[in-house]
């Protein structure tokens, strides 16, 4: 894909310059040299890298990219020439200090105490340090064509794999079987891999949200939940559907229904401009006032993108405001403790137009 890494720096430069800043340091200042896939998010957003060591310093005078001779050859195939690129291979932190010049954001989540010491320690005088909240993840928030396509693709292959799983029926298998035969199977039909250990969760297993696939035998006509999604181009999906092998019982199919009506509701609510806190209210007022409430005990749904959890939320406590061209997931749930849980989830692109739903599979 072609992720136009120049307009994206650009676009951060300017953000950079409107907040005061003569630069802004993306990447992990938690591990500098061998980063988590969080902040490496944020690096493939901005720059194109795909591997797992660089930092990129950019403002409006400014673009560079520092890295170690592992990499070297990668970044020369990857990022966009307008950056700078400096060898790190010694230490990363004492070469990003040289590069800094007048007034620096570093987002705090991404960065430890101890970094920070470090990088301190190195800097030139008169050089400071102020934090900035995300300034990435707030502008990948917005998914172009490209991304929409590689997500929809992650999407619609994710579907492939729920027929597949619902041809090849549930009762009699393991749980884990089903999840591993999923994961398998998403691989084969051209995913990176899954975006996060699959879920099957099956009776009274259901009940646990993050319930990890056991060898628990599936039971003819008990709920199964899978949650599930795979990786395309470097962009995840994530769906969820609450399947039957065999008859619902009347109980299941109360509950079932229930869950099916909050998520059409939620679905129905999201639009340009919408609060997350609303459409997690539009959802969760259906479930509480069947009297479900206090077993409905997460968000109604997250961004998905590079990450497969990123903003904005739909939760209570949501501030986000939804815009044309978030991805979010729409996902509420009832577990029953010991007894069953349903969980239904779609991912969706926000448009002017309303939702354009990328979860095919029926419900
Ligand atoms: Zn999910
Ligand atoms: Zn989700």
């Amino acid at each position: 894909m072609s992720p136009a890494p120049d307009a994206r720096a650009e676009r951060l430069a300017a953000l950079a310059g409107e907040q005061g800043f003569d630069a802004i340091i993306v990447g992990d200042l938690v591990r500098p040299g061998d980063s988590g896939t969080e902040a490496m998010a944020d690096v493939r957003w901005l720059t194109g890298f795909t591997g797992s060591s660089g930092i990129a310093v950019v403002g409006p005078e400014i673009r560079a990219f520092v890295t170690d001779f592992r990499y070297l050859s990668r970044v020369a195939t990857e990022v966009p020439g307008s950056f700078e690129v400096v060898d790190a291979t010694a230490e990363m932190i004492p070469a990003i200090a040289g590069l800094l010049s007048g007034r620096v954001g570093f987002d705090e989540a991404k960065t430890s105490v101890e970094q920070h010491r470090k990088l301190t320690e190195k800097l030139a005088d008169g050089v400071e340090l102020a934090t900035v909240d995300g300034p990435v993840e707030a502008l990948r928030r917005i998914k172009d064509a490209d991304e929409i396509r590689a997500i929809g693709e992650a999407a619609r292959l994710t579907d492939e794999v729920y027929g597949w799983i619902e041809e090849g029926g549930l009762a009699g298998r393991t749980e884990r079987d089903v999840a591993v035969g999923a994961e398998a199977r998403m691989r084969e039909l051209g995913a990176e891999g899954p975006s996060f250990p699959s879920i099957v969760a099956a009776g009274p297993n259901g009940a646990l949200p993050h319930a990890e696939p056991g060898d628990r035998e599936i039971g003819r006509d008990e709920l199964v939940t899978i949650d599930m999604g795979a990786i395309v181009d470097g962009y995840s999906s994530d769906c969820t559907r609450t399947l039957v092998d065999g008859e619902m019982s009347a109980r299941g199919r109360e509950i079932y229904d229930l869950v099916l009506a909050a998520q059409l509701a939620g679905l129905a609510a999201i639009a340009v401009g919408a609060h997350g806190r609303d459409v997690d209210a539009a959802a969760r007022s259906v479930i509480e006032e069947a009297g479900y409430g206090d077993l409905f005990g997460h968000g109604l749904g997250h961004g998905v993108g590079l990450e497969v959890h990123e903003p904005p939320r739909l939760s209570k406590r949501s501030e986000d405001e939804l815009m044309a061209g978030d991805v979010v997931t729409v996902e509420p749930g009832i577990y029953v403790p010991g007894e069953l849980g349903v969980r239904i989830e779609d991912l969706v692109v926000v448009t002017e137009d309303g939702p354009l739903n990328l979860s095919t599979y029926p419900k």
